[in-house]
């Protein structure tokens, strides 16, 4: 089940009202809910700015982490990530603690919500891939003046966000889904999502499928947004594009945004919270609004997740609009509230209602190893060490060093860029070299004696920081080439 009951019958939502504007945002949506005739037992919990000060360095208390475990589902307000009290931003830690893999993010044109793309009918979702990628936030300075993130992308994580895109289109009687990548330059990671979707759109055959790059992806957003449809793409990506996608209709003032799982959904706008504005009653609760009514969908509330669009869309008709809209002339959150609340049950004649069907939701295999090749052989591996001394004084001295071992040295790049055998170009280079051995016999095994006997021989002369093993699996390279390697 999706959601859960208590005693009475009611659905039971947890609410998070969130830091700076979020209260006012949250307690805004909570009223038009109630006003819609919508049973909720909301179950409130905090996270966020007080938490991290009590000295809980996830910002997220246990009763809370409980309460959406037992209850599925969440509606939250935007969390800061205060300066000086933990690392970690409560909202990455919340989707990444319920596995809310997939962030969806719709922008529609809004009646009378005039932007320079008005007239022009943009109707998309961005599908954002929501705990992968560099958001592992997995860092480490490797010298003391070169810094690594980690961007980890795996084979699962892609076939769900991907599959889930595709699910979106069929639930929403969408037509296109564009995979937007840099495919062209991260093979491995950014081209794993695109071999992934390549190959599951053959099982959407009425859905067309086209891969972009997504540089390419942000100049046609701002060129012609209008032919988009549903846009599926990686966590840095997603969160780029879709504030850029909010800002062709309106701002953050209109964006929401729903963190969906398999087992646990939490719906949040896309922005965040806006502290100058806390208290002061004057932000759009509009982007929490139809975040909650994303959330009405979850809980099978469609009728009333229509009649609150409706009422949201006649008040935005007759001109009703909050300061981020219209400088003179605005209304109070709470005046724009009421008139939502007024609205109910009247009907936009400008904005079609999109009709909804339940989203299909398939879960993969649980396995950890989800893929497993038939094949795998270790080739060689990447010693990564610093040193201030030129490329070429690095390289002969790695070759002496390794002289006697199984192994070889094949190249030395500086930050991607072969430098050694030298290629003549002309890399300024830092104190950061990865250093590419293979195995002299190829077709020899590598051992973890050998490769330990490689690090020594290397330490005995460099500081090292780092080694990567050269995997093949079923006969493909399991490693990218350096800029200019062969
Ligand atoms: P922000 O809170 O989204 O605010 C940026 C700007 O967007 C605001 O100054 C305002 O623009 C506009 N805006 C945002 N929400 C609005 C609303 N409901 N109505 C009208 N205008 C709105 O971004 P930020 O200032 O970068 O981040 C502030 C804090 O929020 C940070 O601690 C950040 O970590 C956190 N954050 C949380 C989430 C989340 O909880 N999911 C997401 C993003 C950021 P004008 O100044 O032009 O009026």
């Amino acid at each position: 089940m999706r959601y859960q009951l208590d005693k009475n019958g009611r659905k039971r939502v947890t609410l998070i009202a969130g830091d700076g504007i979020g209260p006012e945002v949250t307690q805004a949506t909570v009223r038009i809910i109630e006003a819609a005739g919508v049973a909720i037992s909301w179950e409130e919990h905090v996270a966020g700015s007080e938490v991290f000060k009590q000295g809980l360095p996830s910002g997220v208390p246990p009763e809370t982490i409980a309460s959406i475990k037992d209850t599925r589902v969440a509606l939250k307000g935007p969390l800061e990530t205060p300066v000086g009290f933990g690392e970690k931003s409560a909202n990455v830690t919340l989707r990444k603690l319920f596995e809310t893999y997939a962030n969806v993010r719709p922008v529609r044109e809004l009646p009378g919500v005039k932007t320079p793309y008005s007239g022009r009918g943009i109707d998309l979702i961005v599908v954002r891939e929501n705990v992968e990628d560099l958001y592992a936030g997995i860092e480490h300075m490797q010298t003391p003046g070169v810094a690594q993130c980690l961007k980890l992308m795996s084979r699962k994580g892609c076939e769900r966000i991907v599959r889930l895109a595709f699910e979106v289109a069929v639930a929403e009687g969408r037509k296109k889904v564009h995979c937007a990548t840099k495919a062209n330059i991260m093979k491995l990671t950014e081209g794993l999502m695109k071999r992934t979707f390549e190959e599951l759109a053959s099982e959407y055959p009425n859905i067309d499928a086209q891969h972009i790059i997504i540089d390419n992806c942000a100049h046609q957003l701002v060129r012609t947004p209008e032919q988009f449809d549903v846009i599926v793409t990686s966590n840095m990506n997603g969160d780029i594009l879709s504030d850029l996608t909010s800002g062709l209709v309106g701002g953050l003032g209109f964006a929401p945004g729903a963190n969906l799982g398999d087992d646990v959904a939490i719906f949040e706008a896309v922005h965040g919270s806006a502290p100058k504005y806390a208290g002061k009653n004057v932000i759009n609760p509009s982007a929490v609004l139809l975040s909650g009514t994303m959330m009405l969908r979850h809980l099978d509330e469609f009728a009333a997740a229509q009649a609150i669009e409706n009422a949201l869309m006649v008040t935005l008709e007759e001109g009703c609009f909050t300061r981020d809209v219209k400088q003179d002339g605005s209304v109070s959150t709470t005046d724009f509230s009421d008139r939502v609340i007024a609205n109910l049950g009247r009907r936009t004649e400008q904005w079609a209602i999109r009709e909804h069907r339940e989203l299909r939701l398939q879960p993969l295999d649980s396995a950890r190893d989800y893929v497993r090749p038939k094949t795998r052989r270790t080739v060689g591996a990447d010693v990564f060490v610093e040193s201030a001394i030129s490329p070429e004084a690095l390289g002969e001295s790695l070759e002496k060093l390794a002289e006697g071992s199984v192994f070889k040295l094949k190249m030395i790049s500086n930050r991607g860029t072969k430098v050694y055998p030298t290629m003549g170009g002309m890399t300024d280079c830092v104190d950061h070299w990865r250093c590419r051995f293979v195995l002299r016999d190829a077709e020899s095994k590598l051992t973890d004696v050998a490769l330990l006997d490689l690090v020594s021989r290397v330490g005995a002369s460099y500081r090292w920081m780092h080694i990567e093993k050269l995997e093949e699996f079923d006969g493909q390279l399991g490693f990218s080439r350096a800029q200019g390697e062969d």
